[in-house]
């Protein structure tokens, strides 16, 4: 199986890049070529996780405590932050 010529296909994509011409690449994007690519990028993509397959670390408790509500505007803020992030005052020490 030949490679496809990606440099040659994508030629005319990197110069409406480099002009800014949205059309332009919108245009490429329409092409036959681009299609293709996609569908090598689709197959050459790892196929999307099952539920149960997570990385442990997106399922592992935070590591960074419990986050603490803004006594004065009821923001709930990230364990790590010790002000506000909407109203900019400190945490409560209780
Ligand atoms: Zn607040």
């Amino acid at each position: 199986m030949d490679m496809l010529p990606m440099r040659e296909n994508l030629e005319p994509l990197l110069e409406a890049l480099k002009n800014k011409d949205r059309n332009a690449a919108v245009e490429w994007s329409r092409t036959e070529q681009w299609a293709t690519l996609e569908q090598l990028i689709a197959a050459s993509s790892p196929p999307p996780s099952r539920p149960g397959s997570v990385a442990a670390t997106d399922t592992s408790p935070a590591r960074t405590g419990p986050k603490w509500p803004c006594p004065f505007c009821t923001f709930i803020n990230d364990a790590e932050v010790q002000t506000c992030a909407m109203c900019n005052l400190p945490r409560s020490r209780t």
